[in-house]
């Protein structure tokens, strides 16, 4: 970041750093085209206009992620189509699938829950059966797996998050991951305020212009020369990340099944990123006494997502309690458990102590 600063190097979008942190996510996920973005939920905006949705269109998106896996498909009319989780791996339910589509739907939508891959393998065959393009939330699976394929590689498109909160960060960023190689033009003028910027200064145009609908999802080069630090410390990231959540992994399955309480399934042939630890608690009562004690004895627990098809906006779409039985439950039984790269053995064999310590049914 120094050096983009001190070096009078271009510091708005597209200079040295995101070229540099292009190609190293290119090279890292092996796919053909990652554009750098202002954030994951502009990189989810660009995918909606990249599918040219019309309004009325549906697009069926788990109830269980962020707001702006709806939002993004919101903004251009489409009507989203609530679809229930499954109750180990918290993501999309693949046998759900099949009963959501109507002749209207224009996409699936997928989140890989804690970067552990949804059931790729039903899911990829269902789409293609209904000729239907997968979009996936990778915000929390950068460097996670399905059966040895990297998450982010499974959809016409996928998206990336470098937000503060993230495994690799700049404080707000994100990318564009552009599997299918057609998108790709379209997507860069998209990204450049609707001109072909891109393709002139790569010389094949002699001038540039407006030539399609557009906005501003470029990255600022400052922010990208803090991203490609991270990624060069990512090996570094990862593996204290992993140690951290593998340490929660071996100390609590004794206290979890005296307590009632589930640990995160990943199945074997899931790779998962260390990206959250979580725990399943008996009930919401437990939940909030657990996170009450932690937080007397100076430990910050958080639970997550709420049901979005329960919210207002999700009711303004027609959501109800009971649509999504099992999104509904687990929302208010999550709690996750510090896991930050900075957190210290000391620290974390406290939170570990302190739950050890809690009996509470
Ligand atoms: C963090 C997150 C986002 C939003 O990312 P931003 O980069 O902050 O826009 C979107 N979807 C999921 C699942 C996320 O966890």
């Amino acid at each position: 970041m120094r050096q983009a600063i001190a070096e009078k190097w271009q510091i708005s979008g597209d200079g040295y750093f995101t070229k540099y942190s292009q190609r190293h996510l290119e090279t890292l996920l092996g796919a053909p085209r990652v554009l750098l973005t202002s954030s994951c939920t502009h990189a989810l905006e660009m995918c909606a206009l990249l599918l040219d949705l019309q309004p009325g269109g549906e697009v069926i998106i788990p109830a269980f992620t962020f707001v702006s896996t709806v939002n993004a498909f919101i903004l251009r009319g489409a009507k989203p189509v609530f679809i229930d989780i499954r109750p180990d791996t918290l993501n999309l339910d693949e046998k759900l699938l099949e009963s959501k589509i109507t002749p209207r739907t224009k996409a699936v939508v997928v989140v890989h829950y804690a970067g552990v891959g949804c059931e790729m393998d039903k899911i990829v065959e269902i789409c293609q059966r209904h000729h239907l393009p997968i979009i996936e939330d990778n915000a929390h699976g950068l460097f996670a797996s399905y059966r040895g394929k990297p998450l982010g590689t499974f959809g016409v498109m996928a998206t990336q998050s470098f937000h503060e909160t993230k495994n690799i960060m700049c404080g707000e960023g994100g990318a564009l991951v552009i599997n299918d190689p057609r998108l790709t033009e379209r997507a860069e003028i998209i990204r450049e305020k609707g001109t072909n910027r891109s393709q002139f200064f790569r010389g094949q145009v002699d001038k540039y212009t407006w030539v399609d609908v557009g906005s501003s999802y470029v990255l600022s080069d400052v922010l990208a020369a803090y991203l490609a630090a991270q990624l060069e410390a990512s090996d570094k990231i990862q593996a204290r990340r992993q140690e951290i959540w593998q340490g929660y992994h071996t100390a609590l399955p004794d206290w979890a099944a005296q307590n009632g309480v589930t640990l995160p399934t990943v199945p074997s042939y899931c790779q998962q990123p260390a990206h959250i630890y979580y725990l399943l608690l008996p009930s919401l009562d437990y939940r909030q006494r657990l996170i009450a004690y932690l937080k007397q004895n100076q430990v910050t627990a958080v639970f997550h997502y709420q049901p979005l098809h329960l919210s207002p906006m999700g009711r303004q779409y027609g959501g109800a309690a009971g649509d999504c039985p099992v999104t509904e439950d687990l929302a208010d039984r999550l709690l996750r458990l510090p896991l930050y790269y900075d957190l210290t053995a000391a620290q974390q064999n406290k939170v570990i102590d302190l739950i050890h310590n809690f009996h509470d049914r």
